[in-house]
C-alpha cells in the first residue's frame, strides 16, 4: 500500500462507533491479541497488557485477561507486542528484487512500512520509473512512502543519468498524494551555495508542507548550519559518534543507517551517554545487498546490532517506530495504543527479535516468517531494455596519447577521494596506467548522448586481477567497469551489456560470474533466494581478483565510487567530475610531454 493514501482509512464514522462501543465493553472485537508483554513506546515500559483490535484500528489496550469476547483470539504468550517497524530511509532497488520480494522477505521480519526513496528507478526512467514504484507498491500489504527523487542526476552538468527533475518536476511529484516528501537531497554544494536548480527543488519542498530529507555528508561548521537552514530536516550519512551529536544539535533527525556497521558501536556510546535518548533519532537500512537482506533480514537486523552493541532494547524500538512515525507525519502509527493503527509486531524474544506473528491495519499478514498472503507481481515492462549503448572494445577501455609520455590525473583513495597525478609513459599511442593504478570506465547508457567509455585512474584500489562490470552505479547507474587490464574490462561489460544490465567479474579474458538485473539494469524479477545467490557468485569472484582493505575499500566501495555529488573527483561517464569545485575533465590526461 503507499503511505499516504492509506491514512485516511481510520476517520471512517462507522469504524469509529464500533471500536467505541467495543472498547466500552458493549460489542466484541474482531481480534484480541492475549497475554503478551507490550513494550510501551512513551514510557519505556515493558507491561502485560491484551489488545483488542476493530478493523485496522486499536480499540483497546487493556489490563491481561479482563477482556474474553473477540471473533478471533491470538494467543501471544511469552510474545512481546511492538509496534510494526518503520524503515525511514531505503531503496529497494538497492535490494535488486521487486517491492513484492522485499515485502516478502521483510514484512515476515516486523517491517511494517518503509521510507522509499525510488532515485535509482528515477535516474534510469525519470518520472515513469515513480509511476512505477507507486503501481508497485499499491497491492502490498507493507506500507511504502514514496519520495520525490531530488537528485536526478545527482550532480548536474557533471553527469547524465537517464532524466533529469528540476524543481518544476519536483513540485509535480510531491502533489500526488502518494508522494511523502523530497528524498534525501545530495547535492549538498547546490543547497550551500543556494544554486537557482536546487534552490527550487527546496522551495517547492517547503511548499508542500512534506518533508525534505537530506543527506549531509561530513557536514560541519557553517557548511551544515546553510545546509539545515534551507529547510532540509534530515540525515543518514553518519561518519562518526561525534557527527552524530552534532547532526543531532543541528536538529536534524537522524536515520541511523545499518548499511555502515561499523560505525554503530560508537553510534550507541555516544547515544548511551546522552541525559536523555533523541526524540530525532529514526533508523534505516538505507541500501542492503541481497544476500545480506536474504540472510539477515531488514530493520529488523538493524535493531538487532544495535542492541548487541549495547542500545537498550526499548530504545532501538522507539526510534524504529515511534519516532519515525512522527517523523513521517504519521500519528497512527509507532504506538500501541487505543486509536492508533494495528500495526503490530509479535516479537519472540528482545535480542533476536525474530517475529512470531505480524499484523498491518489489523491483519494477520504473515507468521512464523512467511506472508500469509502473496501480493500480485505488476507487469514489469516499462523497466525492461533499459541498455542503450552497443558493445565494446578493449580500446574503449584504453586512453590515446599521441605524445611519448603524460602527466595524468588519479582519483586517489575510495569512498572518501582525492586528486592526485602521476607520470605515465605511453605504449602504441595508448597510455600504460601507472604502476598501482586501477581502471575505471563509465560509459553512458540511457541513449542521452554518446557512450564511448570516459576511462581514469584510480588509486589505492589494490591490484586489480581481472575487471568487474555493474549498472549498479550511483545514483546514474550508467554502465561502469573496474579493471587491471582492457581486455577482462571488455569482457565484463560485454556480458553485462548482453544480459540488459547487471554485473559481472571476468578474469585471464573469462568470464567468472554474472548476476542479470534486466529490469532497469538494477532490478531482477527472480525470487530473493536466486538474486542472493547470484550475486554472493557476483562477490566471490570480485573477492577473487581483488585485495579488499576495509573499511573503506570494501566490494560495496565499486557501487559509490561514481557517485558524483560527494565531494572530491569521481569518474562519471562525462569524465572526472568534482562536485566541491565544478570541474569536469573529459580525459584524465593533465600534460603530453613532447618528444624530444
Ligand atoms: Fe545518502
Ligand atoms: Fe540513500
Ligand atoms: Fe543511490
Amino acid at each position: 500500500m503507499n503511505g499516504r493514501t492509506d491514512a485516511r482509512d481510520l476517520d471512517d464514522a462507522t469504524l469509529r462507533s464500533r471500536a467505541i462501543a467495543a472498547a466500552r465493553g458493549d460489542g466484541a472485537f474482531d481480534i484480541l491479541i492475549r497475554g503478551g508483554m507490550l513494550i510501551d513506546m512513551a514510557t519505556g515500559e515493558q507491561r502485560a497488557a491484551d489488545i483488542g483490535l476493530v478493523g485496522p484500528l486499536i480499540a483497546s489496550v487493556h489490563a491481561p485477561g479482563t477482556r474474553q469476547d473477540a471473533t478471533e483470539t491470538i494467543d501471544a504468550n511469552g510474545l512481546f507486542l511492538s509496534p510494526g517497524l518503520i524503515d525511514t530511509h531505503m531503496h529497494v532497488e538497492s535490494s535488486m528484487i521487486t517491492p513484492a520480494a522485499y515485502a516478502a522477505a521483510t514484512l515476515p521480519r516486523g517491517v511494517t512500512t518503509l521510507v522509499w526513496d525510488p532515485h535509482e528507478l528515477g535516474n534510469v526512467h525519470g518520472v515513469a520509473g515513480v509511476d512505477w514504484a507507486i503501481a508497485a507498491t499499491r497491492p502490498l500489504a507493507q506500507r511504502h512512502v514514496l519520495l520525490a527523487p531530488s537528485c536526478v542526476p545527482s550532480a548536474p552538468g557533471l553527469e547524465l543519468a537517464g532524466a533529469d527533475f528540476p524543481g518544476g518536476t519536483i513540485a509535480a511529484l510531491l502533489a500526488r498524494p502518494e508522494i511523502g516528501g523530497i528524498a534525501e537531497v545530495m547535492d549538498m554544494r547546490a543547497v550551500i551555495e543556494d544554486r537557482p536548480r536546487m534552490s527550487a527543488i527546496l522551495a517547492a519542498g517547503r511548499a508542500s508542507g512534506k518533508p525534505i530529507h537530506g543527506h549531509a555528508r561530513s557536514l560541519a561548521g557553517g557548511d551544515l548550519q546553510a545546509f539545515v537552514t534551507s529547510g532540509i530536516s534530515s540525515d543518514h550519512e553518519i561518519v562518526s559518534g561525534d557527527d552524530l551529536l552534532q547532526k543531532l544539535r543541528a536538529g536534524l533527525t537522524i536515520e541511523l543507517r545499518g548499511s555502515h556497521d561499523h560505525l554503530l558501536p560508537e553510534c550507541v556510546v555516544a547515544l548511551n551517554a546522552l541525559p536523555q535518548f533523541p526524540q530525532t533519532l529514526t533508523l534505516c537500512t538505507d541500501d542492503v545487498f541481497p544476500d545480506d537482506l536474504h540472510a539477515a533480514g531488514g530493520l529488523d537486523d538493524v535493531v538487532r546490532r544495535l542492541v548487541r552493541y549495547g542500545l537498550k532494547p526499548e530504545h532501538a524500538l522507539q526510534a524504529a517506530t515511534l519516532n519515525a512515525a512522527r517523523r513521517i507525519g504519521r500519528d497512527d502509527l509507532g504506538l500501541l495504543a487505543p486509536g492508533r493503527r494495528a500495526d503490530i509486531t509479535l516479537f519472540r524474544d528482545l535480542a533476536d527479535f525474530r517475529a512470531a506473528i505480524v499484523l498491518a491495519s489489523g491483519r494477520i499478514v504473515a507468521r512464523d516468517g512467511a506472508l500469509t498472503d502473496t501480493a500480485p507481481e505488476i507487469d514489469a515492462t516499462p523497466l525492461r531494455a533499459s541498455m542503450h549503448l552497443a558493445a565494446l572494445g578493449k580500446d574503449d577501455f584504453r586512453i590515446a596519447c599521441d605524445g611519448p609520455a603524460a602527466t595524468v590525473a588519479l582519483i586517489a583513495k575510495p569512498r572518501f577521494t582525492e586528486w592526485a597525478e602521476a607520470e605515465a609513459s605511453v605504449e602504441d599511442g595508448f597510455i600504460v596506467p601507472p604502476e598501482g593504478t586501477t581502471l575505471i570506465a563509465v560509459a553512458h547508457r540511457h541513449g542521452l548522448a554518446d557512450s564511448r567509455p570516459r576511462v581514469g585512474f584510480l588509486s589505492g584500489w589494490g591490484h586489480w586481477r581481472g575487471a568487474l562490470a555493474t549498472t549498479v552505479s550511483h545514483d546514474s547507474h550508467n554502465l561502469t567497469v573496474f579493471g587491471g587490464n582492457a581486455h577482462d574490462m571488455a569482457v565484463a561489460a560485454n556480458a553485462v551489456i548482453a544480459a540488459g544490465g547487471g554485473m559481472a567479474v571476468a578474469a585471464e579474458g573469462k568470464l567468472l560470474a554474472l548476476l542479470e538485473l534486466p529490469l532497469s539494469g538494477l532490478v531482477s524479477d527472480a525470487p530473493l533466494e536466486e538474486v542472493a545467490r547470484a550475486f554472493t557468485a557476483v562477490r566471490a569472484a570480485a573477492d577473487s581478483i581483488v585485495d579488499w582493505q576495509p573499511p573503506y575499500l570494501v566490494f560495496k566501495a565499486v557501487f559509490g565510487a561514481t557517485l558524483a555529488c560527494n565531494a572530491g573527483p569521481h569518474q562519471t561517464d562525462r569524465g572526472i567530475a568534482d562536485g566541491t569545485t565544478g570541474t569536469l575533465l573529459e580525459t584524465p590526461i593533465l600534460r603530453v610531454r613532447t618528444a624530444s
